[in-house]
């Protein structure tokens, strides 16, 4: 099939190879030409495990072009993706969907054929409904013109495996056309055996943004407990391993610590949020006040956990910052924990130097103003407190006892108790953890 992929951002870039790979003739589009150059070179233009490979084996096979032109995306494509960006609005906590809406109005007028336009990007329910429209007052095609919602559930780190071998395909059509034409788009993951939900658009637009809130409340309520913990000096994290042995709780996305962030969850329950109250339902979704708010303060407990060890003050300390990214095996820097608390240990007066194995030069664009360095030795050299804050193996894998001869102070704060903690107190260490117990 001929399809395009408009928006090769995280998302897009990797389900334009993926479609590829697919078998299918590919056009990515994308309003960034620099980005696009590199696409179109083989160059991957953010870290992905697994996606350089595909990119060039599909650009190699002759069935992946990229391009700045969503006229020519018109011209091309049966079926197009739509990838872009739906960040929080500045100054409000809904989605912006002015990338969205660019889309359809810059392809409309464009869509001279029947073809079907997929969202991908994670919206407010009644956006495609509201595209349909758009649509079909813009193109000449008209009511030919379709519009689905197919919601995306790739992992960052894992988006390659994921847009292969997703854990299941979920479709919002408005038309058995519609899903027929899907079908025929996703025949190779169907025949895996994925598992399938065909619905209306409004309900697929709704299942994402609902699996987010869901895995945000999921975070909120164990850094919740964390909370009790550390009032009482309990230890979560064998309470987080004892819920987890319980098959109706499980163990995924209970791991306490300094919370989550990314492109996605914290915007996304946002605006989630923001929709109900649009829609005069915001009752039913109050809990998700209480779930970012829970998150947020984990970055707080951070800084004053960090301030506490270093005797109460945070002026001139030497700080080690282990980790920018969002998460590990990610370049993504988006609402990152990790450089919301350097931000805010550096604005209290320390000096901090930030290490991350791959997210230095996105983390370096966006805050200018924080120390970086690329070798983690060099991060611990004369610190007096070392921050560990994305949980990269890198940083599991450190020798304790090699790092002790580096530091002025041999401390240690696990923001996301990922780290051996018996291991580094037997090489010297006075660690502290979030919700776990000094000793
Ligand atoms: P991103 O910022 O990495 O990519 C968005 C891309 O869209 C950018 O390259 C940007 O230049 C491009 N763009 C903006 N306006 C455009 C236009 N008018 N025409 C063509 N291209 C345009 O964002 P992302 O992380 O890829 O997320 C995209 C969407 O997918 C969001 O709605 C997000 O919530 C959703 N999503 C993301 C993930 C993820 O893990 N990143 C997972 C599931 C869903």
């Amino acid at each position: 099939m001929r399809i395009t992929v408009i928006g090769t951002g995280y998302l897009g870039a990797v389900h334009a190879a993926g479609m590829a790979a697919f078998g299918h003739d590919v056009l990515g589009v994308d309003v960034d030409a620099a980005k696009i150059e590199r696409l179109a070179h083989g160059v991957a233009p953010f870290y992905e495990p697994g996606f350089p490979d595909l990119l060039r084996e599909n650009l190699d096979a002759g069935r992946l072009r990229f391009s700045t032109s969503l006229e020519e995306a018109a011209a091309f494509g049966d079926v197009h993706f739509i990838c872009v960006g739906t960040p929080q609005k500045p100054g409000s906590t809904s989605a912006d969907m002015k990338f969205v809406d660019a889309v359809i109005e810059g392809m409309a007028p464009h869509l001279l054929r029947p073809c079907l336009i997929v969202g991908k990007s994670t919206v407010p329910v009644g956006t495609a409904a509201r595209l349909t429209e758009m649509v079909a007052r813009l193109s000449p095609a008209g009511e030919q013109a379709q519009v689905a919602w197919n919601p995306e559930f790739l992992r960052e780190g894992f988006a390659v495996n994921d847009t292969l071998h997703p854990d299941r395909l979920v479709v919002g059509v408005a038309s058995a056309d519609a899903e027929a034409t899907l079908r025929q788009v996703y025949a190779t993951i169907l025949e895996e055996g994925t598992p399938y939900v065909a619905t209306d658009v409004a309900t697929a637009e709704l299942v994402k943004v609902s699996a987010n809130a869901f895995l945000a409340t999921k975070i909120s309520f164990i850094n919740a407990i964390s909370e009790v913990c550390e009032a009482v000096g309990a230890d979560i994290v064998p309470l987080a391993t004892a819920l987890g042995h319980d098959a109706r709780i499980g163990n995924r996305f209970l791991a306490p610590g300094v919370g989550f962030g990314g492109g996605c969850l914290p915007k996304d329950i946002r605006a989630f949020l923001a929709r109900a109250e649009e829609l005069g339902i915001d009752e039913a979704l109050g809990f998700l006040r209480n779930v970012d708010a829970i998150n947020v303060n984990r970055r707080h407990s951070a800084v004053n956990l960090a301030r506490g060890m270093l005797g109460g003050s945070l002026k001139d300390k030497r700080i080690a910052i282990l980790g920018a990214a969002f998460k590990p095996n990610s370049d993504d820097i988006r609402d990152s924990p990790a450089l919301s608390v350097a931000n805010a240990l550096q604005s209290q007066g320390a000096q901090v130097r930030v290490h991350d194995p791959e997210a230095i030069e996105n983390a370096r664009a966006a805050h200018p103003l924080l120390n970086y360095t690329s070798e983690v030795h060099k991060a611990f050299e004369g610190a007096q407190l070392a921050v560990h804050l994305t949980e990269w193996q890198e940083y599991r894998d450190l020798d304790p006892l090699h790092l002790a001869t580096l530091v002025t102070t041999p401390h240690i704060l696990d923001a996301r108790n990922a780290l051996d903690i018996d291991h580094w107190r037997a090489a010297g260490w006075t660690v502290r953890a979030m919700g776990r117990p000094a000793r």
